[in-house]
């Protein structure tokens, strides 16, 4: 019998646990998968103090030990809890982690850089973490490769581990002042202190994981090759262009048991493709619960977002008083930069019953958007994987997305001749070109029921699970054991 490769998944979010976006998603539904597709897979998290109490409860302990960063020791708990098959181990210091929101905080370089030592301290402490492969994620955990290869090659038990990172977000690269290097990172006399600095008075954790890890790969092909371009490549496109040998572009997936209209909870009558009446009843009620019109017949358009300027809100604040003078209706559920949400707001008051500005971040509540609306809109500036999209796909409600990076792999635009398609898609960042595609979004619901309704079937039967993309990880995972890689 062949033995199962032995990966340790680390991220800073994964959901039901931690998520504040698709990161969270990922963290929760990638492990699960890659365990049907015949991995071993264990995942390390921070235990936040956001983390709910009634998954708190659960945890066991497994092992305390000190953690050295620079000059400092801190203390590590590490506790674990099985869900959905996987089991999670949490890594406990109340200094670090015990803090109101996930990010944004005065000193989030050393919070960072703690969990990454921590990781690798449990790595080489619990016997029971056994690792082949260490897939990190994102500028949080760009840190591990790093100081794997700094710190812990004297280990058997570490030299050999191979290591996999995955940008999710380039936009975010984890840039802090060089003082760090020695306070804090403990790599002033390293290699690596050259390789992290970027400009004269700064250094960026990403940009060590880009080049420390054995194999790189971002979430969706396009993206992949989109960065290695200076307009989407946040100044990392010469590493993307040299080591495009290693770098893979690889789909995400969403959790499709958490998103299944078929038996969501969350909503008030669940649907399938074969009988849609009960989406029609949450449509209703969508619109009953956030204050707008009850009209059945009207296209609900829908926004669920981190109100920010990479998700395209330029583009529809722009057009969006156009978009109101038809009979449709606009609801946005979302969080982020003031200027939007005040916008959004204001434009809430002017249009009454017909726009809804729902400022918040509710993942419950998001089901019934999703359940509910006609159109999804997502016009963003550029989008790594995106997986809303995707989610609203599999609830029927059409997305209409800009063609860029995950987007563009991920919809079907409508072919009116051939009535091919799983949405809707326009090429430029440009808010006219958003405009018209809209209008003939609502045009096919409005005029061409049948045409609509083909269209919303064959969003609902496109395969958005992680099926097919976590093998494609696990190949990356075997090549990389046998040495073809
Ligand atoms: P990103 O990771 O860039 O924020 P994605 O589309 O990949 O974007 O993932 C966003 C995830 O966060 C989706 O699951 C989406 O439903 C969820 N989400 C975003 N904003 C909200 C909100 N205000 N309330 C609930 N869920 C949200």
């Amino acid at each position: 019998m062949k033995t199962k490769v032995n990966v340790i998944f680390t991220a800073f979010e994964a959901a039901p646990f931690i998520k504040t976006g698709g990161l969270g998603d990922v963290g929760g539904a990638l492990p699960p998968a890659l365990n049907k597709s015949g991995c071993n897979v264990k995942v390390i998290l921070p235990k936040l103090s956001i983390i709910p109490e009634k998954y708190k409860k659960k945890m066991e302990p497994v092992q305390t030990f000190t953690v050295p960063l620079s000059w400092r020791n801190q203390y590590c708990g590490v506790e674990k809890l099985t869900y959905h098959g996987v089991t999670f181990y949490f890594l406990d210091n109340k200094y670090y982690f015990e803090r109101d929101k996930v990010y944004g905080h005065l000193d989030d370089c050393e919070r960072v850089a703690f969990f990454s030592k921590a990781v690798l301290e449990s790595i080489l402490k619990v016997e029971e973490l056994q690792c082949d492969i260490l897939h990190c994620n994102d500028w949080h955990t760009a840190l591990v490769p790093v100081f794997l290869r700094e710190f812990y090659m004297g280990s058997e038990k570490m030299a050999k581990i191979k290591t996999v990172f995955s940008v999710h977000n380039l936009k975010f690269q984890g840039i802090f002042s060089k003082e760090m290097l020695g306070d804090v990172l403990g790599l002033d006399s390293k290699a690596a202190a050259s390789q992290l600095c970027q400009g004269r008075g700064a250094i960026n954790l990403m940009k060590g994981a880009l080049l420390y890890s054995d194999v790189l790969s971002t979430v969706s092909p396009t993206y992949a090759e989109e960065i290695k371009s200076s307009y989407f490549g946040e100044k990392m496109e010469g590493i993307f262009n040299k080591r495009s040998d290693r770098l893979f572009g690889i789909l995400n997936g969403i959790d499709t048991a958490e998103y299944n209209p078929q038996k969501d909870k969350k909503i008030p009558a669940t649907f399938d493709k074969d009988n849609l009446s009960g989406k029609a009843i949450c449509k209703v009620e969508l619109q009953r619960k956030i204050g707008l019109e009850v009209k059945e017949n009207t296209p609900l358009i829908i926004l669920i977002t981190r109100l920010t300027e990479q998700k395209g809100l330029d583009l529809i604040l722009r057009i969006l008083d156009e978009l109101l003078q038809e009979d449709i209706q606009i609801a946005v559920l979302g969080t982020g930069d003031e200027k939007y949400e005040n916008a959004l707001r204001e434009a809430e008051n002017r249009y009454k019953g017909k726009m809804c500005a729902y400022l918040a971040f509710d993942s419950a509540l998001s089901h019934l958007f999703y359940a509910g609306a006609d159109l999804f809109m997502m016009p963003s500036r550029f989008e790594p994987c995106g997986l809303s999209q995707m989610i609203a796909m599999r609830y029927g409600t059409l997305p209409v997305v800009r063609e860029t990076g995950g987007l563009k792999d991920s919809v079907i635009p409508y072919n009116k001749y051939t009535g091919e398609g799983t949405g809707f898609s326009f090429s430029d960042f440009n808010a006219h070109q958003f405009l018209f595609v809209l209008k003939d979004a609502i045009g096919v619901y409005l005029n061409d029921k049948e045409a609509w309704n083909k269209l919303v079937i064959q969003a609902m039967e496109t395969d958005v699970s992680w099926k097919i993309h976590a093998k494609e990880y696990a190949d990356i995972y075997k090549k990389l054991m046998e040495g073809s890689l």
